[in-house]
């Protein structure tokens, strides 16, 4: 079977004449006659303009945690909106979700609203060198944290050979000052001893260490506890400031993120995607001492920030978060669905392993599940690309790329699972099918 794109083609060819790659951010395109257009989302299913159904494992990257068209949340959101939007002034609301927001997250002290994930990591970027007045950051291999110039750096492994040496690393798009390489370092995860080593020859010049302990971005790859714990002791002893980079895992991994799961806190934090259920609005967050640099020659701010929509949206969207069982849920979807991947995979002799929280978890075909980016490579991420676009003729909506996560949302039910599992079956097959050979060279 293959699924009929042909309303969504016509849209593409006409988009494209008027917004570069037919789309509004890049990772919405996925090839002239493969992008696909919505037309309307509901619970844990969305529906193309053709009216492919989908049961939907992408929510947006993540953000759609209670489901799409949540009817509570958007209720709550029209109510908001009948406050005004906004207007260059402050609202009542904005105190109680910082409040709810501290109480949540420990870490969080003092809390300010930003519009995107992009603009709270800029923030946590400034706050961080206005505390320490170093300018420097350091990064983790896989890790994003968003569209802005200073953290569009990484390591290209596409074309890595490990017995070459180190992998580059460059600015991943164009328009990125070469300067400011000079202000980014990249080490890879759970090697703590590579970061320490950084920090000697480094540290007078670092004012911050990003990470997001679960990499949202790569396949949700993790740190281990004790990196972890080495992580804090060495920022400290650095005078480096640990931003945690929740925008993935906030209000997702548990009620107090990934802070809460892995027992560590952070002197700065970002949220963004589960705070409003879809609604754009993000968080930073953190030490009173640090985040009090706002007021104290910081600016922070924005036409936008804390719009009544979106605001009314969080305090709804953190309010069932805190205060029912949806994240236990979630958690149990993704233990079952990774289960009934395994029997399906395990029947077909194909190597595979999971990383990551069951709410957002990776799939990769290897026996051995990666523990850095590195590992990436030597997994036969090949058989995931086939995977892929089968997955999408069947109905199930995943990234093309392997390095995206699954992400499950309270809208996922006893049906999706059955019915995800039935396709995944399909799917499986027909990869195997249309390539013998893909499932030979899972390791190197
Ligand atoms: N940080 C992390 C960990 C992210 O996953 C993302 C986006 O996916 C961002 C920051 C940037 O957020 P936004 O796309 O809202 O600007």
């Amino acid at each position: 079977m293959s699924r009929i794109l042909e309303k969504s083609n016509r849209q593409f060819e006409k988009a494209n004449s008027q917004l570069p790659l037919g789309v509004t951010s890049n990772f919405r395109y996925w090839g002239e006659d493969k992008t696909i257009y919505v037309a309307r989302g509901k619970g844990a299913r969305i529906w193309d303009l053709d009216d492919n159904e989908y049961i939907d494992y992408r929510l947006g990257y993540g953000p759609a945690i209670l489901g799409y068209a949540h009817e509570e949340v958007d209720e709550a959101a029209r109510a908001g909106m009948e406050i005004g939007g906004v207007f260059a002034l402050a609202t009542e609301r904005e105190f109680s979700v910082a409040e709810r927001i501290s109480r949540m997250v420990p870490a969080a002290e003092l809390v300010r609203f930003s519009n995107s994930g992009t603009e709270a990591v800029m923030a946590a970027l400034r706050l961080a060198r206005a505390h320490t007045g170093k300018e420097c950051h350091v990064m983790v291999e896989g890790g994003y944290h968003g569209v802005f110039s200073e953290v569009l750096w990484g390591v290209d492994l596409d074309d890595w050979d490990p017995t070459q040496g180190e992998p580059e690393f460059g600015p991943e798009s164009g328009g990125i000052p070469s300067m400011l390489k000079d202000l980014v370092h990249i080490v890879p995860l759970n090697d703590a001893n590579r970061l320490e080593e950084l920090f000697k020859r480094e540290g007078d010049n670092i004012a911050a260490f990003i990470i997001e302990p679960i990499l949202g971005n790569c396949c949700s790859i993790t740190a281990e506890q004790g990196y972890l714990k080495d992580v804090r002791m060495l920022c400290d002893k650095y005078n480096v400031v640990l931003i945690i980079d929740e925008v993935k895992t906030g209000f997702r991994v548990a009620k107090g993120g990934v802070q809460e799961l892995m027992g560590v806190k952070a002197d700065l934090c970002t949220f963004a995607k589960a705070v409003a259920n879809g609604y754009p609005i993000s968080v930073v967050a953190g030490r009173e001492d640090i985040m009090r640099q706002v007021g104290n020659g910081v600016i922070h701010g924005g036409t936008y920030t804390a719009h009544s929509l979106a605001l009314a949206a969080a305090e709804k969207t953190l309010q069932i978060i805190e205060e029912t069982s949806v994240l236990e849920d979630i958690n149990n979807f993704g233990v079952s669905l990774q289960d009934g991947i395994s029997k399906i995979l395990n029947k077909r002799g194909i190597a595979h392993s999971y990383v990551g929280h069951p709410s957002m978890g990776g799939l990769f075909f290897h026996e051995n599940s990666p523990t850095n980016y590195r590992d990436w490579v030597k997994t036969n991420h090949a058989f995931y690309e086939a995977l892929a676009p089968e997955l999408h003729d069947v109905g199930v909506l995943v990234e093309p790329d392997s390095r995206e996560p699954w992400f499950i949302s309270a809208a996922h039910d006893e049906q999706c699972l059955n019915d995800t599992l039935n396709r995944f079956e399909q799917a499986v097959d027909l990869t195997l099918q249309k390539t013998p050979d893909i499932n030979q060279n899972t390791s190197q």
